[in-house]
């Protein structure tokens, strides 16, 4: 393959030149943030090319959609071949290619269909009422979407259903026996109608690269390299497959043990540390340079790792390579608000008198919920921001049908609000919404009452199917107290009652990330306590949305960045702000009460090297009322585990600027 001439020598270190350079066989890079993993990834790739290896020879491997993305994008610029020349990109989308052109070999007919998460979960209720027709009426099983979580991460992890339940899933061990029947009908059910859903495109791969020899042995021969980034992050079935892949013991594996941020998916670390193991004759390179961040940052990001139990990662010490700077700073602020408004103010103060640019900010947090001041002052002061993951704070599914609940509690006219909520009823669909509405207003008509006052009486309820039945009736109940409080109490005080009815059950059953969503609608109960008036409340939020809405993301557009930590994985920023570091926060409520922080430790360590210059690391001293914690909050023991010379406190001046 003609390539550009490289100087290898000349743009890499002497520990990246070693590894990019290294004899054919099993290699493990095994390196801290920002030392150049991905680039020595990148470059072993041009170097196999300029050997004479094919791009058709070479398998990419890596995890996330943005990650594969990049690292092609990488290859590209280096050595001008383009990303369809090779066999490139995530885990699932090279499982189903794979499984596209040699899937008949276990059985699996060419022209399957995959289901999407929706479909997967409507596939497995069927298949369990089919075992058991009245599973889903009792209250106290999981719901669909909950029951598909706990058979996929066993699925991931490879484990019996029974360990994953008691270990990751205490709330199901009465029923667990039952698991694996159903998990029998829906694999049974999936393969009567040619689907597979996400899990078996990993599932299948591997089965394959077992039980088809001539198939893994035409793999073997195409791919003489295979090369996996954040090979940390992989699960055990992740890490048989490239193990398969790896017949000819080229692989090369790179990744930092100490940003193992996936387990909730089956992620497990412990595949880094055992693949010298599994790769007898491994070559392991060490880079300890760090080329992204000022020494401050990379000083600041070991003493995070410093209070890790000894013995169960490899121990790094990263070295900077670029000059001093100032220190992180850490930031007490009296609430949210507070916090929000400081770092509107430095943003503004960055890109006025350093002349950063806003693409070049992040803000990073550990859930979605502990941005929404921040979403609201930048909006309100019209600094363009862009969410990179998931979806604005207004426009969640979850917001969204709480909002509509309250907007239809305070104006019964408001069809949309109503349609949005009703459908969420069992055994009510668009039409039937309809029709009680109807029935609902001709008898509020006749007898002169209020429309909510007659959703429950005999006339409407009938519309109702009837085993539906005692889901409207708690509906309609919640519905009167939320209006009760509007009349009586403040707005916030009706969020308030909407979360603990009729909503808060129904989001119990739906969601088995549950908790998080409860803690965002309880943000909601915040935001609702600076108005007086439900009018103001929910005019605010009509608003915010279409201020905000039409800024969606455009990756060149000139807008601040804020993520989650776990989508920002690889990614690096002139500055950062990290937000929410108080206990219960960041490290969260739950993985504080599970005694196990360590995830959340090297979830810390990812986002304080994600920064290149500067880092802000903030929290606020009072958690706004109905948030997760309770009032008073303490920092982060991450930060308090830190030692002191290495950040220094910056204190908010309260209303002459800071
Ligand atoms: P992460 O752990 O966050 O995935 P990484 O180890 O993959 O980080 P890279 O993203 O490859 O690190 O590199 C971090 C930054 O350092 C990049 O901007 C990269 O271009 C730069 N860099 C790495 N090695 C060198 C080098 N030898 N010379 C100059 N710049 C380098
Ligand atoms: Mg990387």
């Amino acid at each position: 393959e003609q390539i550009p001439p490289i100087d290898f020598r000349a743009q890499l270190n002497d520990e990246q030149f070693a590894a990019v350079t290294a004899e054919p066989g099993p290699l493990l890079v095994l390196a801290g943030a920002g030392s150049g993993k991905t680039r020595t990834l990148t470059y072993r790739v041009a170097y196999l090319l300029s050997r004479g290896v094919k791009p058709g020879e070479i398998l990419l491997l890596t995890f996330t959609n943005k990650a594969a993305k990049e690292m092609l994008h990488r290859v590209q610029d280096l050595t001008g071949i383009e990303p369809q020349r090779f066999w490139g990109g995530t885990f699932h989308s090279l499982g189903h290619r794979a499984l596209r052109i040699y899937g008949d070999a276990i059985g699996l007919p060419k022209n399957f269909t995959i289901l999407d998460a929706d479909e997967s979960e409507s596939l497995l209720k069927q298949a369990v009422e089919h075992e058991d027709k009245l599973f889903f009426k009792d209250k106290t099983n999981p719901r669909p979407g909950p029951l598909f979580d706990v058979l996929s991460l066993a699925r991931n992890t490879q484990q019996p259903l029974a360990d994953t339940v008691a270990k990751n899933f205490p709330q199901y061990t009465e029923i667990a026996h039952r698991f694996p029947a159903f998990a029998t009908a829906y694999a049974t059910r999936k393969r009567e109608q040619n689907v597979v859903d996400y899990d078996d495109l990993l599932e299948f791969w591997l089965e394959l690269l077992i039980k088809a020899p001539e198939v893994a042995q035409y793999f073997a021969h195409r791919f003489r390299h295979v090369l996996v980034d954040e090979y940390q992050d992989t699960n055990t079935l992740q890490a048989q497959i490239v193990d398969r892949l790896a017949a000819h013991h080229c692989v090369m594996a790179v990744g930092d043990d100490a940003q193992c941020i996936y387990s909730w998916r089956g992620a497990n670390f412990e595949n880094i540390m055992t693949f010298p193991d599994r790769h007898p004759g491994t070559a392991i390179h060490r880079i300890e340079t760090n080329y992204r961040s000022t020494p401050e940052i990379l000083n600041f990001a070991n003493g995070v790792l410093l209070a890790q139990p000894k013995g169960r990662h490899f121990d790094k010490e990263l070295r900077a390579a670029r000059g001093h700077a100032q220190k992180p700073f850490v930031v007490q602020a009296m609430d949210d608000r507070e916090q929000a408004e400081f770092i509107l103010k430095r943003i503004r103060a960055l890109v006025e008198d350093e002349g950063v640019s806003l693409n070049e900010v992040a803000i990073l947090y550990r859930s979605h919920f502990l941005a929404l001041e921040v979403q609201l002052a930048l909006s309100r002061a019209g600094v363009p921001y862009q969410i990179t993951s998931g979806v604005k704070f207004f426009e969640r599914q979850h917001i969204r049908d709480l909002v509509a609940l309250l907007r239809f509690v305070y104006n019964g006219a408001d069809t949309q609000a109503w349609q949005r909520i009703a459908v969420l009823l069992p055994k009510i669909g668009e039409k039937g919404a309809q029709k009680i509405y109807a029935a609902a207003v001709d008898h509020a008509r006749l007898t002169q009452k209020n429309l909510l006052d007659v959703l429950n009486t005999d006339d409407v309820r009938s519309k109702v199917a009837k085993d539906a039945r005692d889901d409207w009736a708690s509906f309609c109940a919640s519905l009167s107290e939320v209006a009760e409080k509007m009349q009586h109490a403040r707005p916030a005080d009706a969020v308030a009652t909407a979360i603990e009815g009729w909503y808060g059950d129904y989001l119990k059953g739906q969601y088995a990330d549950y908790l998080d969503r409860l803690d965002e609608l309880k943000a909601l109960v915040g935001f609702a306590q600076r108005f007086e008036e439900t009018q103001d409340f929910l005019a605010q939020i009509v608003l915010l949305n279409s201020e905000t809405s039409d800024r969606h993301v455009d990756p060149e557009a000139e807008a601040v960045r804020l993520t989650t930590v776990h989508q920002a994985k690889g990614l690096e920023y002139d500055v950062v702000f990290v937000i929410g570091l108080a206990d219960g926060q960041f490290p969260g409520r739950r993985s504080i009460e599970s005694g196990d922080v360590e995830e959340e430790r090297r979830l810390f360590y990812v986002a304080v090297t994600r920064a290149r210059n500067e880092l802000y690391l903030s929290y606020p001293k009072v958690a706004t009322r109905g948030g997760p914690g309770g009032m008073l909050l303490t920092p982060s023991r991450f930060l308090l585990e830190v030692p002191t010379d290495l950040y220094e406190p910056l204190r908010i001046k309260r209303s002459y600027g800071w």
